[in-house]
Order: structure tokens, then C-alpha cells, then sequence
């Protein structure tokens, strides 16, 4: 083979590749939003299916070949072509290790789990949902047990997604988190709470999605390219290419504030992938780094740019316009303070910035004592309840509002949870060095989120997967990560908005 045949052949894999994910992420989209609700064994037929395809064409003969000789040929292929190379090979010695069958009963697994985790949810019925989510936990460690016999299920998973991400890491950041943020809760609720009742009503879906699209617009995300839907859990999707990307929101009638900040936080998903270089598109090399990273991106532009004063200054006269009889009286600094009350509740996604982290935790424990056999599936939901009781002093009412919130399990998400905290503090991070040169503040205050994009996409999105997660960060601090940025913002953000 020479290396030019061999360089297009790699170009044709990925290709089809991307095909395959199309295929599937489009099916698996249709379900979750406008498909009707009995269909999901059909979609589970087809998916198997082209999960089956997908294993044989990743781990054939043809596959394995290709990419030895490309490896054995590293010196004679670009950067972009050793880092193909490297994510491909990453891919194939995780599947080889799978037998088909194996790969393909999980992927009905996750069809069937999702379906079932939608109704489970809807009825609080966790006994309902609990035999798939054993099940999916158990295939977790059986193919941890594969790729990586010596090493923890837990770790690995946390690990393989990201790289670097490991449960010392995590012990560590959370370790941090825990000594700073419990005291200035504590702090925090000592003083008067802040009133946050003009932000609470009856708030339709349509004018939600009014402002969820103009918020599109003000992020200069392109609706050609970025569609807007409702599902029961918000999340953004690329189809193919990152020419064809998907956000979804969830509407709640009792305030405008989940959803506005649900479209920030997949606005942020859907601009890093929409930004990598478009030469990207159709290799693995597409979209955004995963987990920890994606995750800075979504809650920079969640937090740091919605959730800041001079952002809601910027939006007040928008929203006032939309609920004049629930705004019309108060002022955006009321507003401000209302969007940043901090108050322990039984939501991750509704939660502040700072009790967020405790949501974290309680996931990261739960799923690392499951996949180490210290808790059965059967106890998550009381241990889940007694966990809240304990870091967030919250009595939880009922498993929907408990256990079931979160769609990660029954996506087959292990491990994912602390990207959320960890990209928020990467975020803190992102933003110090961007104020070097950007003049954030008045960007925002402005509503005019272009120097920032540009900035970021500069630093962050246009590279795609090009760089490893934390070589990438390391370029952009100048220096190791550090978690007390995240602290010392979060502190002087409270502070000033308590009083303390
Ligand atoms: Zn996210």
C-alpha cells in the first residue's frame, strides 16, 4: 500500500463512519423528540442493526490493517493524519475487545432504556427502570473488565472518556470544592434570602421559545445549521458533521429561568462544534473534545456570560418585554439576584453555581460504590435520598424528582457527572486568561458575545479533537489547572451578591 491510497482510505473510513453516527444519532433524535412514544422497538431493531455494521466496519480486517501501516508510517503523515490515527486506534482496541454480540445487545440495551427510563420517570416508577439500569451498570464493569482487567471499572470509565480525568483527580478537585463552598454556604445562609418571586409565575411554552430562538440569534448561533427542540432532558447533538447540529430544551410553565439558561448551556455545546475547523468535518478529529471540556464550553456560556450582571442588564429589556405583568415593576439588578439566588434544591440543572457541585458529588459517589459492588441498584434511590438529605440538607419527595432526574444512566453515560464541576472550574480558568485581552465586562453588558467567540474559538474551537484535552489547557493557562480560580470567583461573585 502506499501512503497516499492509504491516507485516502483513511479519509473514506471516517466517512462512513460519520454515516453511521448520522444514521443513529438521527434515529435516536426522532425518538426523543417528535416520534411517537410506541416506536422504540422498532428503533431498537434498526439500531442494532447498524451498531453491528458499525462494530464490523471499526474492527475488520481492512480497519486493523490500515491503521498499522499508517502507524508504522507516523513520521510521513501530518498532524492532523497521526491524531486520526491515534483516536481511530483508540476506538478499535476499546470494540476489538467487546464481542459483537456483546456491543450490539448493549446498544439495544441503551434503545430500550431510554424508552423505559422516559415512562419511569413520567410515573416515578423506579422498580420499572431498575432491571436496565443493573443491567447497563453490570455491562459497564463487564467491559471495563475487557479493555482493562487490572485497572478500577470506575476509573477506567472516567479515564477512557476523557483522558487524564481519573477518580484521584476527582477526589481531589471535589476535595477543594468541599473545603471552600461548604463554608460560604453556610455564610450564605445566614443572611436574608434573596427574593426571587418575579422570576416564578406561569410562563407559557411559546414565549420560552421565543426567547430561547432570540437567544440563538444574540449567540449568533445559525439556525440554518442549529435546530431548537423541546425533550424531557436538554441536550445537543451533532448529526454527521457539525453541519448539522441539534439543541434541545425543556420547558417548565412555573419559570422562564430553566429553559433561558438550558438554551445558554447547549448554546455553548453547539458553538464549540459548529466552530471547529470545517477541513474537520466527516473525521473523528469533528465537533469538540469531549466531557470535561464540551462541558467548560456549555457552562461558560451558561454561567459566565448568563448568569453575570452585565449580561441580565443586557437582557432585561427583552424579558420585561416578554412578561411586562410579572417584570414590569423590578429592576435588572433584581433579576440578577434572582437568577443567582442560592438555594439547595432537589434539581441538578436548576441549581446554582454554587450547591451545583454538591449534585456532583452525590452522583460521583453513587455510581463509583455501584461499579465497585458496595451498593445495589436496588438501594441508589434511598442512598441517592440520603445523600441529598446529607450535603444538600434536601428531603427528597419522590424518585422523579430523585433518582430519575438525570437521562446519563440510561444514555450508558458512566463517569460524565464530574465533567459538569470540572468544566465549570476549567471555565473559571478559560475566562481569567481571556479578560487578559478581552475586555469581558463590557462585552457582555453590550450583549455582544462576538470578541468573546472569538476568543474562544481562537484558543478552543476551532482545534476540534486536534489536541489532547490537557495539552490544550495547559497551552491556554500557561500552567497546571487550578481549581481555587473557580473558588475565588465563586466566592467574590457571593460575596458581593449576599453581602457577606
Ligand atoms: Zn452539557
Amino acid at each position: 500500500m502506499e501512503i497516499r491510497e492509504a491516507t485516502e482510505r483513511l479519509m473514506e473510513l471516517q466517512s462512513r463512519l460519520s454515516a453511521y453516527q448520522h444514521a443513529m444519532g438521527i434515529i435516536k433524535y426522532d425518538g426523543v423528540t417528535t416520534g411517537p412514544k410506541g416506536v422504540a422497538a422498532n428503533r431498537a431493531h434498526t439500531l442494532a442493526i447498524l451498531s453491528a455494521d458499525q462494530y464490523a466496519l471499526m474492527t475488520g480486517p481492512d480497519t486493523k490493517e490500515l491503521l498499522a501501516f499508517l502507524e508504522e508510517h507516523a513520521g510521513e503523515l501530518t498532524r492532523e493524519q497521526n491524531r486520526m490515527v491515534f483516536l481511530l486506534g483508540k476506538d478499535l482496541k476499546f470494540m476489538d475487545r467487546i464481542p459483537q454480540d456483546e456491543w450490539v445487545a448493549y446498544r439495544r440495551l441503551l434503545t430500550q432504556a431510554d424508552d423505559v427510563w422516559h415512562r419511569a420517570k413520567a410515573e416515578n416508577d423506579f422498580a420499572a427502570f431498575e432491571p436496565l439500569l443493573k443491567e447497563m451498570f453490570e455491562t459497564k464493569v463487564k467491559f471495563a473488565g475487557y479493555a482493562a482487567p487490572d485497572e478500577d471499572p470506575f476509573n477506567f470509565w472516567l479515564n477512557h472518556s476523557e483522558e487524564g480525568t481519573t477518580t484521584e483527580l476527582c477526589d481531589r478537585f471535589f476535595d477543594v470544592l468541599r473545603e471552600r463552598l461548604v463554608p460560604l454556604i453556610k455564610k450564605i445562609g445566614e443572611k436574608p434570602q434573596v427574593d426571587n418571586s418575579m422570576v416564578r409565575g406561569d410562563f407559557p411554552a411559546e414565549k420560552q421559545r421565543e426567547l430561547g430562538l432570540w437567544l440563538m440569534d444574540i449567540f449568533g448561533i445559525d439556525k440554518e445549521h442549529c435546530g431548537l427542540e423541546e425533550t424531557e432532558h436538554p441536550f445537543t447533538s451533532t448529526l454527521g458533521s457539525h453541519f448539522d447540529t441539534r439543541m434541545t430544551t425543556n420547558y417548565h410553565r412555573e419559570s422562564f429561568t430553566p429553559s433561558m439558561f438550558s438554551v445558554m448551556h447547549e448554546g455553548g455545546h453547539a458553538l464549540y462544534g459548529m466552530n471547529c475547523n470545517p477541513d474537520y468535518a466527516y473525521t473523528v478529529l469533528d465537533g469538540g473534545l469531549p466531557l470535561g471540556m464540551h462541558e467548560s464550553q456549555s457552562r461558560f456560556m451558561e454561567n459566565y456570560v448568563g448568569r453575570s450582571r452585565g449580561f441580565i442588564r443586557f437582557l432585561f429589556p427583552k424579558l420585561q418585554e416578554l412578561y411586562p405583568e410579572k417584570l414590569g415593576s423590578c429592576t435588572a439588578e433584581d433579576v440578577y439576584r434572582a437568577v443567582n439566588r442560592v438555594q439547595a434544591g432537589w434539581s441538578r440543572i436548576e441549581a446554582d453555581e454554587v450547591t451545583y457541585a454538591l449534585h456532583i458529588m452525590v452522583r460521583y459517589e453513587l455510581e463509583r460504590d455501584v461499579l465497585a459492588g458496595k451498593l445495589a441498584v436496588h438501594d441508589l434511590p434511598a442512598a441517592w435520598n440520603a445523600k441529598y438529605k446529607e450535603y444538600l440538607g434536601v428531603d427528597v419527595q419522590d424518585d422523579t424528582h430523585g433518582v430519575l432526574q438525570d437521562s446519563h444512566w440510561c444514555d450508558g453515560l458512566v463517569g460524565y457527572f464530574p465533567s459538569y464541576s470540572l468544566g465549570s472550574a476549567y471555565g473559571a480558568q478559560f475566562l481569567k486568561k481571556m479578560k487578559e485581552t478581552v475586555d469581558f465586562d463590557a462585552c457582555v453588558e453590550r450583549g455582544d458575545v462576538a470578541p468573546i467567540k472569538a476568543w474562544l474559538k481562537e484558543n478552543i474551537w476551532q482545534y476540534g479533537k486536534l489536541y489532547d484535552a490537557q495539552e490544550l489547557r495547559t497551552r491556554i493557562f500557561g500552567g497546571p489547572f487550578d481549581p481555587t480560580v473557580f473558588t475565588d470567583y465563586l466566592e467574590a461573585k457571593f460575596t458581593d451578591i449576599y453581602g457577606l
